[in-house]
C-alpha cells in the first residue's frame, strides 16, 4: 500500500509537527486571549494592547455540543465517500471553543462532555492523488492517559 501525500484542506488551520497534528490559533501578548483560527488583532474589548501571536492549541479538549449533519451539504463542501458526521464543539484548556468533524466513535455513542482529543483524516482525494486532509476530533482513548 502506498502512502498518499497529504494536504491541509485550507491553509493555516492545522499542521502537522513532531507526527501529531495541531492547530494553529493566536494569543493576545497583553490580554492571554486565545482565537482560532487565528486572527489579526484581539477582539477583547478591554485589551489595549492587541497584538497577536501565532500559537499552537491543546490537542484536548472537552465536547461542549454537537449535532449531526445527516444530509449532504452543498458543493462548496466536499466529502469522498459521503456519509452523515456529526460536527461538535470542543473547549479547549485555552478557553477557545473549536468546531470540528468528529470522528473515531459511532454516532450513538457521543457523548457531552466527553473528552476529545485532535487528529486528521482525509476528506477526499484530489485530481493530483493527494488526500485532501481536515482536522477532526476523536474520543480519547480510554486507559490511554495523555500521551
Ligand atoms: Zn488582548
Amino acid at each position: 500500500m502506498t502512502t498518499a501525500e497529504r494536504i491541509p484542506v485550507a491553509e493555516d488551520l492545522f499542521r502537522w509537527s513532531h507526527g501529531s497534528v495541531e492547530l494553529i490559533g493566536s494569543r493576545c501578548k497583553a490580554c492571554g486571549t486565545h482565537y482560532f483560527p487565528k486572527r489579526l488583532s484581539c477582539s477583547n474589548p478591554d485589551c489595549k494592547d492587541k497584538e497577536l501571536a501565532e500559537v499552537a492549541l491543546s490537542r484536548q479538549g472537552r465536547l461542549y455540543s454537537y449535532t449531526v449533519q445527516g444530509y449532504r451539504p452543498p458543493a462548496l463542501f466536499k466529502m469522498e465517500p459521503w456519509t452523515p458526521y456529526a460536527i461538535g464543539l470542543i473547549d479547549l484548556p485555552e478557553g477557545v471553543r473549536v468546531m470540528g468533524m468528529l470522528t473515531g466513535s459511532a454516532l450513538e455513542d457521543i457523548v457531552i462532555d466527553m473528552p476529545m482529543e485532535l487528529t486528521a483524516e482525509p476528506l477526499y482525494r484530489d485530481e493530483l492523488g493527494r488526500d485532501v486532509m481536515t482536522y477532526k476530533f476523536k474520543p480519547v482513548a480510554s486507559g490511554a492517559g495523555a500521551a
